[in-house]
């Protein structure tokens, strides 16, 4: 089959690799229909994850048809539509048990490798380096997905498939900051990002019932679409002093709610941004927090504030004298899609949830390079480059 492969940093090649085989019984193996590049997929291009090997398959959000179950597939069988979520979780372990599902114990084959680095080892994740387990990607004609029943939602009748595809890792990932950030109904909410991912957060706080949602980026496709949604309000950093605009519109107070979707090669026009740069480059820090330190600063007293950006490893300049003063909340996770998914969905199928218009670039899986391209260097309005493998 075709498959878009890792061949080293900033490399990528369209290969012919073999079509995958069910490993387990509890297997499938999806005809991938549509599958999206994410922001965090650049981490891994870039080297940021450095457990990548040439020849990886690359690609995490996706939606298909099964086409193969193992034996003690049960609740799905072959011809169901699904949209599969991009983190793997048993549904046993108690993690699973817990509905911390990207937290799952059994779905990393390789957990040593983030062990060293984290203390402890998050689930695996599709195409996402052998930290996070070392699966196949979905940017491919198939892809192999083990705890079938667990991770494989069936597609309501009246959800097309490409509205369906965010329903894998962007709808649920902005709809878990909003809802384990803490958005109450009046709340007013900012969302550092209007990439997918800060889109739908600001969705979801506005369908939680948050009063105000604002929205900051520098990039006027994003804003644009961002600003088409009801409720949400835009900030322009390139036009605005952020924390200025912020004060202003809450009174003095500040967000109740700060969600970062930005992740760790935020950019923009703080000094910091050099010196995160200067020291990313050179290995000193692994990451460019300014987004999550705004986010910090900005929040009013007693707030809470949610990183959903992905961050690798370790950086400085961290505020933790203004979490501890301010008497801040600060959560973060992986996305616990297994909890929310089928939510997603039915809302999707009701209307209330838009994501049909993050697809602004859809593109036969063999232009994938090109696609990465666009998105990466945000040519031509990308928002989210998605491949179509039978195109
Ligand atoms: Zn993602
Ligand atoms: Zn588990």
């Amino acid at each position: 089959m075709k498959a878009l492969c890792w061949a080293g940093v900033d490399e990528l090649s369209l290969e012919t690799v073999p079509d995958p085989r069910l490993l387990n019984a509890h297997d499938a193996i999806v005809k991938v229909r549509f599958s999206a590049v994410c922001g965090s997929d650049l981490h891994v291009l870039g080297g940021y994850l450095p457990t990548m090997r040439p020849g990886d398959v690359l690609g995490h959000e996706f939606m298909g048809e099964v086409v193969e179950v193992g034996s003690a597939v049960s609740r799905r069988r072959v011809g169901d539509r699904v949209v599969v979520c991009s983190f793997i979780s048993c549904g046993h372990c108690w993690f699973c048990q817990n509905q911390l599902f990207s937290l799952c114990d059994n779905s990393n084959p390789n957990p040593a490798v983030s062990e060293s680095l984290w203390g402890q080892a998050p689930s695996g994740c599709y195409g996402y380096s052998h930290a996070l387990g070392g699966f196949a990607g979905s940017h491919a004609d198939y892809i192999r997905v083990p705890y079938a029943d667990q991770g494989m939602f069936p597609i309501p009748d009246e959800v097309d498939d490409l509205t369906a595809l965010f329903a894998s890792d962007a709808a649920p990932t902005g709809w878990m900051g909003a809802d384990l950030g803490g958005v109450r109904p009046g709340d007013v909410v900012a969302v550092w990002g209007a990439g997918a991912v800060g889109q739908l957060a600001a969705q979801a706080a506005t369908l939680l019932g948050a009063a105000e949602v604002i929205v900051i980026d520098g990039l006027a496709e994003r804003l644009d679409q961002a600003g088409a949604q009801p409720g949400a309000q835009l900030i322009d950093f390139r036009t605005s002093d952020v924390s200025a605009e912020l004060r202003e519109r809450t009174g003095g107070r500040g967000p109740d709610v700060c969600i970062e979707a930005v992740g760790m090669v935020s950019g923009g026009p703080s000094p910091l941004y050099g010196y995160d740069q200067f020291k990313q480059q050179r290995r000193l820090g692994t990451d460019r927090p300014l987004a999550v330190r705004e986010a910090i600063f900005n929040c009013r007293k007693g707030g809470s504030v949610f990183v959903l950006g992905v961050f690798g490893g370790v950086v400085d300049k961290f505020p933790l004298g203004a979490i501890m003063n301010k008497g801040l909340t600060l959560r973060s996770a992986q996305q616990h899609g297994h909890r929310y998914i089928p939510m997603l969905l039915q809302r999707m199928a009701r209307g209330e949830l838009q994501t049909r218009h993050l697809a602004t670039h859809v593109m036969p899986l063999a232009k994938a390079v090109n696609g990465y391209d666009l998105f990466k260097n945000r040519k031509d309005g990308c928002v989210r480059a998605v491949f179509e493998p039978d195109r």
